[in-house]
């Protein structure tokens, strides 16, 4: 079975962080103690499986871990001025930071200790002193689930058949693009892309080549596009959209344009064996552009583009229409 892993990354659109993930590069922790001893050790133990980070006090390790998101904080719980279960606290009171799972690594060894640990929402908790396979092995069960979750996540933000970018992805891309473009004053396009007359493609070649169609396409979308931060997903069914940050109306227009004649340029090898010859196909797409304030909506800006769509279908097929300005 192909694995998912390598589909993820083979995926070119990118869904954020898609290709952070690739095999080689090893997951971070963060190794937080205020004796050098300790860390000093613990790095030996785990710096050639992982990439170690380590700070020495509380304040250091929620600075580090803002800084550079590591996959795990291994933490102690005996520190001067902040103490391990403040530290812990504050990590999960921090957004981009709480989800990070923080393991206990500490010379507490009483039941209560352990208890107020893992109430606070430690993942685990070691004892000190401790056993080296032991902690490694600790680690790796965490390291094991973060992993898992992160595969998870991306397959929740992939299409499946075309592995394009999904709605729910494109729905949360087009909420963080439209708040930089308010805060930053640039305009934002979308292109809603919709293929012309598919149900007749399904109807003469049937459904398992209309897939193929919609698989050639996609990628058709993806090596259109030019500007890493340019954003097609696959909006449901034979409908595709295309977000271009920091892009006017203009620029838009020829994105759209461009990939509609590529489209059409593009010969779809007909695999059903049945004669009836190679494909081709044509795209409609409505263009919408603006540079939004905090008055404006989502929902309006879509509906735009998708009206812009129709003016496009309704005026010929094989067109790129504008929203009216
Ligand atoms: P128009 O030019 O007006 O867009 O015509 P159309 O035939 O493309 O429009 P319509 O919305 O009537 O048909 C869309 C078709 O897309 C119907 C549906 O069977 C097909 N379709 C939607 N999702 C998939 C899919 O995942 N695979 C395949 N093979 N077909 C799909
Ligand atoms: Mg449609
Ligand atoms: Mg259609």
């Amino acid at each position: 079975m192909e694995s998912n892993t390598e589909k993820i990354n083979n995926n070119s659109n990118g869904v954020s962080g898609t290709k952070a993930q690739s095999k080689t590069k090893k997951n971070s922790l963060l190794i937080v103690d205020d004796e050098n001893a300790n860390l000093k050790i613990l790095t030996h133990i785990l710096g050639q499986d992982y990439t170690i980070y380590t700070a020495t006090n509380g304040k250091n390790a929620i600075k580090k871990a803002l800084e550079l998101l590591p996959d795990m904080i291994l933490l102690d719980i005996l520190m001067p001025e902040m103490d391990g279960y403040q530290t812990l606290s504050i990590i999960k009171n921090t957004e981009i930071i709480n989800k990070i799972p923080v393991v206990f690594i500490t010379g507490l060894d009483s039941e209560e200790d352990e208890e107020k640990g893992l109430s606070l929402d430690a993942a685990d908790y070691i004892t000190k002193p401790f056993s080296a396979p032991v902690v490694k092995l600790r680690v790796r069960n965490q390291i094991q689930i973060v992993n898992q979750m992160r595969t998870i996540e991306h397959l929740s933000m992939i299409d499946q058949l075309t592995h394009l970018p999904n709605r729910r992805s494109f729905d949360n891309r087009l909420v963080v693009e439209w708040r930089q473009a308010i805060r930053e004053q640039t305009h934002i396009s979308l292109l809603m892309m919709d293929l012309d007359k598919f149900k007749s493609f399904n109807d003469t070649y049937g459904h398992q080549q209309g897939d193929v169609i919609l698989k050639v396409v996609s990628k058709v979308f993806d090596d259109s596009l030019r500007r890493p931060a340019d954003f097609a997903a696959r909006w449901g069914g034979e409908e595709f959209t295309v977000l271009l940050p920091n892009t006017p109306l203009e620029g838009a227009i020829e994105v759209a344009e461009n990939i509609r004649s590529n489209v059409e340029k593009t010969i779809i090898k007909n695999t059903t064996g049945d004669n009836k010859g190679d494909i081709k196909i044509t795209i409609s797409i409505g263009v919408n552009s603006v540079m939004p304030t905090q008055q404006d909506s989502i929902d309006t800006f879509i509906t735009n583009a998708d009206e812009a769509l129709y003016i496009a279908k309704k005026t010929g097929r094989n067109k790129v229409a504008a929203a009216p300005a």
